[in-house]
């Protein structure tokens, strides 16, 4: 007898740092997803004829309902994600912010229709522009990592552009989610045009099976994996944010006060677990080991707590058994030779999900940590000769999602930038670029593909449609039947005049015209 999924009807919502669930959330039943996206595709019907003002009016007031909600939406976030108040409100809370004030100031810029000039004379008599309309209804499928900021920062980009959203958050974060829903409910965005449900993996599976017109799906590479097959099987387009293992280069003119105190940030912000978190440090060897010994310094002034407390500095792990992945990653590596200079070690007496933030040196490309994702709070070093071969072992790795260089030379960190296989380089900084409403992000090979943010993720909302008006209507076409021999000969002359030198086009500029001036055949004599 077949076996079928039994699921109960609520999510919990889990405070990873107190191992308590504060609340029970309606999860969203498999079975009612196709109504969820039949009403979306409703909804987007009309909202696709609104107009641009209209649209930045309820961004604006979606910014205020934010501004005004913002302590409790960071108490949300930190409760289920375990992060420290003042990430969520630099990072969560600021990044939702800015994508609406982004939208509402630059929407009619970005979907003002565009002039195509065309180069080629057989095209010359004819005008192109480019318009760019709604793709319809989009299904949005989150991480837990930035419960807010990432399905925001889409969402508010796709409902922006016309479309409707159908979004599933982390069923590690449904606090948040259903918090997203009324946002945009509360602001006055039409009943069904932004959609949240709660579930797990098997509703991921059915908002697919539903047929959206477009995915955008934020995750790991396994998952991705699954979400392209299932995409594809539809021939539904995605865009796939996955994950990373972001390299920092540590030249040897680098100011490593700066530097030291990136990394740490860089590699236990959100408690490591950022898809552009710090996991390679690539240390130029002449200044490793004071590098080092400054990272482990500071790393031992960090303050591990309840998120909820405000002079926390580094929060839990999502969930227990990521601690033991921690330990694993760790004890892999010391066994392949590399050593742990401070931390690394799980902190039961503060709660479950607790683990130490670590420093370790001599790691290299042969051990788990260099390999997979780590998405934990591990800084882990490599000493390198140069930046020669700091640049080949950065671009050593499946995944391209970013980088950082540190150096006090701007034009070598430009220079070492157009070397690394990345989708974005941040030179002296790190992560920051992905709270910049202007820049693209996303990556490719084992990172996924496409982009969001930026005009490049607001190129993935619309479908950019070419509307062509020809300037000589009442005339047939040379290229046109009937052919004969001499429309043969023309037309070799115009390709000669077209594509060859000064010379060609002098004497087979009377030819090319031909084509032109010419009698199809068809009327009667
Ligand atoms: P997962 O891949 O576990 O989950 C991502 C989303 O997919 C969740 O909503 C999950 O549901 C859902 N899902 C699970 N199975 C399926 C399925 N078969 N079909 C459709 N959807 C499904 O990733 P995490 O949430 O653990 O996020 C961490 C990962 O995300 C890391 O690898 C990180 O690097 C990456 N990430 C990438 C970012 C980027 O911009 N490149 C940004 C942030 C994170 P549920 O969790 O409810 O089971």
């Amino acid at each position: 007898m077949a076996t079928q999924a039994v699921f109960v009807d609520t999510l919990p919502s889990y405070n990873p740092a107190t191992g308590e669930v504060v609340e029970e959330i309606r999860r969203t039943s498999p079975e009612d997803v196709p109504a969820i996206v039949a009403r979306a595709k409703t909804a987007q019907e009309k909202w696709r004829e609104t107009s641009i003002v209209e649209r930045c009016a309820l961004l604006d007031r979606l910014k205020q309902a934010m501004l005004a909600a913002r302590n409790d939406l960071a108490t949300i976030v930190v409760r289920e994600s375990g992060k420290p108040y003042v990430e969520a409100l630099f990072s969560d809370v600021f990044v939702s912010l800015d994508t609406a004030a982004y939208y509402s100031a630059n929407l009619s810029k970005l979907l003002a229709p565009e002039r195509v000039p065309h180069h080629s004379s057989a095209a010359k008599l004819k005008t192109g522009r480019l318009f760019y309309e709604p793709v319809g209804v989009i299904a949005i499928i989150s991480s837990w990592n930035y419960p807010l900021a990432i399905p925001m920062g889409q969402i508010i980009a796709a409902v922006a552009a016309g479309n409707a959203v159908v979004c599933k958050t982390s069923e590690f974060t449904p606090k948040c989610g259903e918090q997203i829903g009324n946002l945009f409910l509360d602001s006055g965005f039409p009943e069904g045009l932004v959609n949240i449900v709660q579930g797990g993996g098997e509703i991921g599976q059915a908002l697919i099976d539903a047929r959206p017109d477009k995915i955008l799906f934020t995750g790991s590479v396994a998952t991705g994996r699954r979400v392209a097959e299932a995409c594809a099987k539809h021939l539904i387009p995605s865009v796939l944010e996955l994950g990373g293992k972001d390299a920092m280069l540590v030249l040897e003119d680098a100011n490593l006060e700066v530097a030291s105190s990136a990394a740490l940030w860089g590699s236990f912000t959100n408690c490591g677990q950022v898809c552009l978190s710090v996991e390679r440090l690539f240390v130029e060897k002449s200044v490793c080991v004071s590098f080092l010994a400054l990272c482990v310094e500071k790393t031992k002034t960090l303050r591990l707590g309840n998120g909820a407390d405000p002079s926390t500095d580094v929060g839990p792990l999502i969930r227990p058994q990521n601690v033991q992945r921690m330990k694993d990653l760790l004890a892999d590596a010391v066994e392949r030779g590399a050593r742990i200079l401070c931390g690394g070690n799980a902190r039961p007496d503060l709660g479950e999900c607790f683990f130490e933030p670590a420093v370790i040196a001599g790691v290299d490309s042969s051990m788990r940590l260099f390999q997979e994702e780590t998405f934990g709070p591990i800084l882990a070093v490599q000493a390198v000769q140069n930046s020669e071969e700091a640049i080949r072992l950065a671009n050593d790795s499946p995944f391209s999602l970013s980088a950082s260089v540190w150096t006090s030379d701007n034009e070598r960190g430009k220079q070492i930038a157009s070397c690394l296989r990345a989708g974005a380089v941040m030179i002296n900084d790190a992560i920051s670029y992905f709270a910049i409403a202007e820049a693209p992000h996303g990556g490719c090979n084992a990172s996924g593909w496409g982009r969001s943010h930026g005009r490049a993720g607001f190129l993935e909302m619309v479908q950019p449609k070419y509307v062509d008006v020809d300037g000589l209507a009442g005339k047939e076409k040379p290229w046109w039947y009937h052919y004969n021999a001499s429309l043969g000969a023309a037309a070799d002359d115009f390709l000669k005049f077209e594509f060859g030198g000064l010379g060609a086009k002098i004497s087979h500029a009377r030819g090319a015209l031909k084509t032109f001036f010419r009698d199809h055949g068809f009327k009667k004599k």
